[in-house]
């Protein structure tokens, strides 16, 4: 049997007194015992915010995602030691798989996201600089830098590797420490992973801590900087926001809570149609993948009136087919749940939602499979709601393991409002395969959820499913879900951040930023700057072409060259009756490629490729014998980490004789690090 450990202060350290025996779900065996450490918690918090944090701090966000994606090869190399203890937790392989592999998975995720949309710097960047005086020379910028606290991630059962994982990855991308606390009933599995994570020593010191147990005294000694995310119950989410040191120090609370989740059957889509039949098998997968006990689950099946009897029928039949018994047993299709308090639990709820509802599949009872005595079996159990009033039963019990609730509605606006009186949701999905129907329904729910599927023929055989949370999208919903958001990509990095409003001149928030921003000085001087290597070259290094004059000739040959002969390149006429044009106008894209004849520089040199355009626009437009200039001022900077090149964005602004600018646009190239 495993004795569990706490990782605090850079030392496991294990819990005297006071044992807990943690069992198998199936077997009821004891797998792991818990005893409550005595840690100093005050101490745990102060270690975070004195090593851990300045030592990712130190790091740009390019490296902290390195890191990342290092300790997911670290972690995936081992994730057949995650899977055989798995079983015990009542997990299937399949259960397991979005456990183990799609919390590296997400690891994964973040690392490539730190890369791509992250700059390799300290600071982020938040958006376009704000204008605030006539003249230029006073703006405003927003920016955002890692919180100097610790984030306390305090996780449900149910999914002890993806839990701590899809927390930690935003977490440590942001630069913050992070102290996790698993829930004790299945914390032999989140403790195995993490002394992995701590052996690979691919994090810095202090950078993470662990509890296994209570969590004593920590609340009294969160600060300002802090973070709490919190994932579980309502009850106890509840409890813990409502901690006096919460609301004295505005600390950031974000709370993951359970949710009625509904799914609505489009009137269009009746017995018979290929969407009725996706919802019917996603009803069942999502009653019996993890025996129900996830967040994001469907407790309600909202379909109309008409096909209430079908739904019913075709659920009887599909959940009949589910071989439930040992989650380690291949064949096996639903494990039981986590522990048989769990499963006491679940019963309990079920006799609260008879009251408003009839138990038309299952019985609410144990039940012994495999010959396993002890396990923590039920059969999955699907109720006919009578009650769908606001504040009936099943818009308020959540029963925690494989049951779901039908409902009936008469049209739309009633399938809207029945979605709705769950107070708030993670997730909602509609089955139909008639998109004004998708519109309706998923416009009358989008402000009572967090995330919405829509599923029809065409979506289906690529769906990640109504239950999965996915990295680069949102995972939190309003009201009774909790109020809190994580993931949706790098938006959850920005959880562990502040963001400050900047005032200033630009050229000095240009040096704060470590990015040229408009308006700052500029360096122009005699060598041409794709003459320059990515390590010669300064922000604000910049490039004024001489003229060239745009002819109707040229606007002729581009369109004859290129096929673009749209009518206002070619029809003085035309394009003079056009509200915006006096008469013919050169294209946007000549423009474009005159500006690069203007500003390369054609030997072979330190630039390697020009891998795009972003931001461009055509400002004003371009009439024959208009004489155009290009202004290219080196914008930003990324380095490869390890690499023999970096990224070069360049602003670039094309004026006329007038000094009027005609396009505006950053051009992105590859350049060489030294000469
Ligand atoms: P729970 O009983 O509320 O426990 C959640 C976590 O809170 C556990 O780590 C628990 O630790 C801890 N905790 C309990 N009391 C605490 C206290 N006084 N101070 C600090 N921590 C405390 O929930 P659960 O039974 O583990 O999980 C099932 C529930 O979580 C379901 O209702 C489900 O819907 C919800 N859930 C939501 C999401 C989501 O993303 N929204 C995801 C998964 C689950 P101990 O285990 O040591 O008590």
């Amino acid at each position: 049997m495993l004795t569990l450990e706490s990782y605090a202060l850079g030392a496991w350290q294990r819990g005297a007194g006071d044992e807990r025996i943690l069992r198998h779900a199936a077997t009821g065996e004891p797998v792991a015992v818990l005893g409550r450490a005595e840690l100093d918690f005050a101490a745990m918090l102060e270690h975070g915010r004195a090593r851990g944090g300045p030592a990712l701090r130190a790091l740009t966000f390019h490296q902290r995602a390195l890191m990342l994606k290092a300790l997911a090869g670290y972690l995936m190399d081992r994730k057949e030691t995650y899977y055989a203890l798995s079983g015990a937790t009542g997990a299937t392989r399949t259960d397991a798989w979005i456990d183990v592999e799609g919390g590296i998975g997400t690891l994964f995720a973040y690392a490539g996201k730190g890369r791509r949309e992250l700059p390799n710097d300290t600071v982020y960047v938040d958006g376009p600089t704000e204008p605030l005086s006539k003249d230029g020379s006073f703006v405003g910028q927003h920016v955002c830098t890692p919180l100097r606290g610790v984030a306390v991630h305090i996780n449900a059962y149910n999914f002890p590797c993806w839990g701590i994982l899809e927390k930690l990855a935003p977490t440590l991308l942001a630069g913050m420490p992070a102290i996790i606390k698993p829930a004790s009933q299945t914390a032999w599995l989140t403790e195995r992973m993490f002394r992995d994570i701590v052996e690979a020593g691919i994090l810095p010191d202090g950078s993470i801590q662990l509890i296994c147990g209570g969590v004593g005294d920590l609340f009294d000694h969160l600060d300002e900087q802090d973070v709490v995310t919190f994932t579980g119950s309502a009850s106890t989410g509840r409890h813990l926001r409502q901690h006096p040191r919460i609301a004295a120090r505005s600390i950031r609370f974000n709370m993951e809570a359970d949710s009625l989740n509904a799914a609505i059957l489009g009137p269009d889509a009746a017995p018979g149609s290929a969407e009725f039949d996706l919802f019917i098998r996603e009803v069942a997968r999502e009653m019996t993948v993890k025996c129900g006990q996830k967040c994001t689950a469907i407790r309600r099946a909202i379909v109309p009136s008409a096909h209430v009897e079908a739904v019913t029928q075709a659920l009887r039949e599909r959940l009949a087919r589910v071989r439930i018994g040992d989650p380690d047993d291949d064949t096996t299709r639903m494990g039981p749940l986590v522990a048989v308090d769990a499963r006491d639990d679940v019963l309990a709820q079920v006799s609260r939602l008879r009251a408003g509802a009839e138990l038309v599949i299952g019985d609410a009872a144990p039940f012994q499979a495999d010959g396993l005595a002890q396990g923590a079996f039920v059969r999955p159990m699907v109720l006919l709601a009578d009650d769908t009033t606001i504040g009936a039963p099943v818009h308020e019990v959540e029963a925690f393991g494989p049951v779901a609730s039908i409902l009936g509605y008469a049209d739309l606006d009633e399938a809207v409002e029945l979605a709705r009186r769950g107070a708030g949701s993670l997730v909602g999905s509609v089955f139909t395969g008639d998109d004004d129907v998708a519109r309706a329904l998923v416009l009358g729910c989008a402000s009572h959820h967090g995330r919405l599927l829509v599923v029809n023929r065409e979506a289906a055989p690529a769906s990640t499913g109504h239950g999965s949370p996915l990295p680069g999208l949102v995972h939190g919903g309003p009201g009774r879900a909790g109020g809190g958001e994580e993931l949706g990509g790098i938006r959850a990095v920005m959880h562990y951040m502040q963001r400050s409003a900047l005032q200033g001149s630009p050229s000095t928030l240009s040096r704060v930023c470590n990015v040229w921003l408009p308006g700052a000085r500029r360096h122009e001087d005699s060598v041409h700057p794709f003459r320059k290597s990515f390590d010669e070259l300064a922000l604000g290094d910049c490039l004024v072409t001489g003229a060239r004059t745009v002819t109707l000739d040229d606007v002729e040959h581009f369109a004859e060259f290129t096929g673009d002969t749209f009518y206002a390149h070619m029809d003085e006429a035309a394009a003079a009756a056009n509200p915006f044009f006096e008469g013919r106008v050169a294209h946007g894209y000549f423009v474009v490629s005159i500006a690069a004849g203007l500003f390369v520089d054609p030997a072979p040199g330190p630039v390697l490729a020009n891998y795009g355009l972003e931001h461009l626009r055509f400002l004003q437009p371009v009439y024959p014998g208009d004489s155009l200039r290009v202004t290219l001022t080196c914008k930003q900077k990324t380095a490869r980490e390890g690499g023999d090149h970096g990224e070069v964005r360049w602003d670039t602004t094309v004026v006329n004789q007038d000094g009027a600018v005609v396009a505006q646009y950053d051009v992105l190239t590859l350049v060489a690090r030294q000469a």
